[in-house]
């Protein structure tokens, strides 16, 4: 007998606001009394719960993702003239982070089973201007932090994390935001920990780091009215969007543990397709992965294209996404860096593979269930299927 039909949004936030709506109203009425809008008690409170949650020293908020990556590479000294290595296949806020800094961007491409960084693409681009590589954990997978450290120590890199898919990751024992000199998040709403509405903050174990930010982040301003940095901006984390976030972080490792459920059975349930080129990008990390996405690749082998087969489930109420569906280097915007289309032959072919399955923690199994079997019907479906098995 057919299941009857379910719908499966991508994301769904309202599971996650329910049962913790009177702690958020609570707490925004309590600000709404101090008045302490900005740079308030809870920013601190938050600052320090979630450094100390990803085994960090130093936590300092900053207004968005894009934001923390910018002003903490600065902070840690990168900028005009120093070259910066980044993976080709990650949202572009990386690479804008990156520019902001002044740095130059040089794009390395991915593991085609994990979609993570090419750490060894990223050992043959290094050059004596080389000062930092940004190490993107990708729809929640941490870039091996061992491999990581052995590149960095024996060419001298700074490691910058962006962590933005990845907060309370966890990898060879070591937090994400915790295997370099600093690392960026973001608490956009759809994050893994989100705000309601933009967030970021940078974490490092660093004093001098730390204290370089909370300047930068502040006009640059030392103490009131006496500016030391000139790269300084107005960017912090709301007080408001603080006490949200104190409230959640208690929540987020059940959160995580929630998706890499889900996950886990989208893998057994999706091993029947793999003969049709279903192959779901690598979990090298285990249960430290944090599952901000849980992306598939199409392959060629498939007999339906990703396009059908993405149009396909929309039809049955299923929403999916492509992260993301061209790589930096070839983003109009960006040609002035100039790379060419084959510049990086696996993030492009990724690029027209991957689609990202409906992932969040209030989803049910019966949900993941129904997103698999409708990917097995249209493949099933598929008349270039029915052809090949005529021939036999
Ligand atoms: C979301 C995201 C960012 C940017 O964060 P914002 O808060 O949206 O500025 C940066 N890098 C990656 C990988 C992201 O997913």
């Amino acid at each position: 007998m057919k299941q009857s039909a379910l719908t499966v949004p991508f994301v769904d936030l309202s599971w996650q606001h329910q049962p913790i709506q009177d702690d958020i109203q609570s707490a925004l009425t309590a600000i709404l009394n101090q008045g302490d809008f900005v740079m308030g008690q809870a920013v601190k409170q938050f600052e320090s719960a979630f450094a100390e949650a990803s085994g960090t020293q130093y936590g300092i908020g900053v207004g968005c993702g894009t934001d923390a990556i910018a002003l903490g590479l600065t902070a840690c000294g990168i900028g005009e003239g120093d070259e910066v290595l980044l993976p080709a296949n990650t949202f572009v806020a990386t690479l804008i982070g990156v520019l902001r800094s002044g740095a130059t961007p040089i794009f390395v491409d991915c593991d085609r089973e994990t979609a993570l960084i090419d750490l060894t693409a990223a050992e043959a681009a290094i050059t004596s201007r080389t000062r930092a590589i940004v190490p993107v954990h990708l729809y929640g997978q941490m870039v091996s932090p061992n491999e990581l450290k052995t590149l960095a120590t024996k060419h001298s890199l700074l490691i910058f994390e962006d962590a933005a898919q990845a907060h309370l990751a966890e990898r060879d024992g070591i937090r994400a935001g915790a295997i370099g000199t600093a690392a960026a998040f973001s608490f956009y709403p759809s994050k893994n920990l989100g705000a309601l509405g933009d967030g970021g903050m940078v974490l490092t174990q660093q004093a001098l780091v730390a204290q370089t930010l909370r300047s930068l982040r502040n006009y640059g301003a030392v103490r009131k009215y006496f500016h030391t940095e000139p790269g300084g901006t107005n960017s912090r984390l709301d007080t408001l969007q603080a006490a949200v976030l104190k409230i959640k972080l208690p929540l987020l490792l059940g959160w995580n543990q929630a998706r890499n459920r889900i996950a886990q059975h989208y893998d057994r349930q999706l091993f029947a397709l793999k003969e049709f080129g279903i192959s779901p990008i690598r979990n090298q990390s285990g249960t430290g992965h944090a599952y901000h996405l849980y992306v598939i690749r199409v392959t060629i082998d498939c007999p339906v294209d990703r396009t059908a087969l993405q149009l396909t489930l929309q039809q049955r109420q299923i929403q999916t996404g492509i992260h993301y569906p061209v790589p930096c280097h070839l983003q109009p915007a960006f040609q002035f860096l100039n790379y060419l289309p084959g510049s990086f032959p696996v993030s492009e072919t990724l690029s027209q593979e991957i689609l990202s399955l409906p992932m969040y923690p209030g989803m049910t199994l019966e949900q993941a269930d129904w997103v698999v079997s409708a990917i097995s019907d249209a493949i099933h479906q598929s008349p270039i299927l029915e052809k090949t098995a005529a021939l036999h």
